[in-house]
């Protein structure tokens, strides 16, 4: 069977947002950010990449760069809300959604909730709506695998979209700069360079067996994806009915404050897997393992979920406070888990009549005119 998938991704999505609440900001190479001696930027307009501006950039670089640049202090809270926003939008298409990041997402379309044939059809459809929405552009890749998909993604960018069908695979990938390639970063492409191989089409020239020996377990998508293969799925975290994190110590621990510290840590990082997926639950577990393997767990649930991270870190402490650690025996592993979420829809469908499909009142003729991208970031 062929799948139907579609990767948005919103054009530079936290500075868009930025230029969308400030009008005199439209038009002008912004960076969000902070103008500070150890400052990064985050997100960069096209107005600002057209100097050379990226994101990930320290901000004292950026401004030697552009000296015009516009800084603007990041507002997550913001960003977080539109992207919960137009997750919405693609849960209405399905139930495959496999969020990225906060602004990119992949949707597999195969089985659709509007019985819709045509990826191409819905991913104009999500764009349109995305717009409508919020005022911000998206751009989209069709295709019936999750590398090409995202590839093409960027072909049209920024307003975009792009299709790759199934008999101009190959040759797409072929085309393709290994840079361009799933799992590819710079110290791989140098040592694909190395080797001769600049394109898909080198890749090519390797089995399988001799791509993994090189690459290790990257060889076999390097591999599939230069034919235009991909078996990953779309999956989706909605799906999952717990999310935690846990470490395991390099020395075992027996120190109570010690293990608070730990705690912390793990509790940050399960907040930040939580936010990311959207995902919020009654019950936190800890989990404790000893040096000796033997297994204790303390849970609590509480009447609703838990939708601060204060309110989480006081429960995580309060399971810790509430056992009673042998000392004799150290601990050797430590785990937090948040479960018994509130399934189905019912978060997603709220938000959509909490916000409505408004952003405003002419923003659907304005798209309808081709006039969205020239107003978001080349006014
Ligand atoms: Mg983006």
């Amino acid at each position: 069977m062929i799948r139907k998938i579609i990767h948005i991704d919103m054009d530079a999505f936290y500075a868009s947002i930025e230029q969308r609440d400030h009008p005199e900001y439209r038009g002008k190479p912004l960076a969000v950010g902070r103008a500070a001696e150890r400052g990064v930027v985050a997100a960069a307009s096209y107005e600002a990449r057209k100097w050379g501006v990226r994101s990930a950039m320290p901000s004292l670089t950026a401004m030697n760069k552009c000296p015009e640049l516009i800084f603007v202090p990041a507002r997550f809270d913001v960003y977080r809300a539109v992207s919960m926003r137009i997750r919405a939008i693609f849960f209405e298409y399905s139930d495959l959604v496999e969020p990225l990041s906060l602004d990119e997402a992949y949707i597999d379309v195969t089985d659709n909730r509007r019985g819709v044939p045509s990826a191409t059809l819905i991913a104009k459809d999500i764009r349109r709506r995305i717009w409508k929405a919020t005022g911000l552009t998206a751009s989209a890749g069709v295709s019936f695998n999750k590398f090409l998909a995202k590839v093409a993604s960027d072909y049209r960018k920024p307003n975009g979209m792009f299709v790759v069908r199934p008999e101009e695979a190959d040759a797409f990938a072929e085309a393709l700069k290994v840079e361009q390639f799933w799992g590819v970063g710079r110290v791989t492409a140098e040592k694909m360079h190395r080797m001769g191989i600049h394109t898909g089409k080198d890749l090519k020239r390797f089995t399988e067996d001799e791509l993994i020996r090189v690459f290790g377990k990257s060889g076999r998508s390097y591999y599939l994806n230069a034919r235009g293969e991909d078996d990953r799925e779309v999956t989706s975290e909605r799906m999952r009915k717990s999310i935690g994190a846990e470490t395991t110590f390099l020395t075992d621990i027996s120190e109570r404050r010690e293990l608070l510290g730990h705690l912390r840590e793990i509790a940050e990082e399960v907040w930040d897997r939580l936010s990311k997926n959207f995902f919020t639950g009654r019950t936190v577990t800890l989990k404790l393992k000893y040096a000796d393997f033997q297994e204790m767990t303390r849970r609590k649930t509480l009447a609703a979920s838990i939708d601060r991270f204060g309110l989480f870190w006081m429960v995580a402490k309060e399971l810790l406070d509430s056992t009673n650690i042998d000392i004799e025996r150290q601990i050797r592993l430590m785990g937090l888990t948040v479960s018994n979420t509130e399934r189905e829809q019912t978060g997603y469908r709220q938000l959509l009549l909490d916000f409505g499909d408004e952003w405003s009142n002419n923003s659907d003729t304005r798209y309808d005119r081709g006039l969205a991208p020239e107003r978001l970031t080349r006014d």
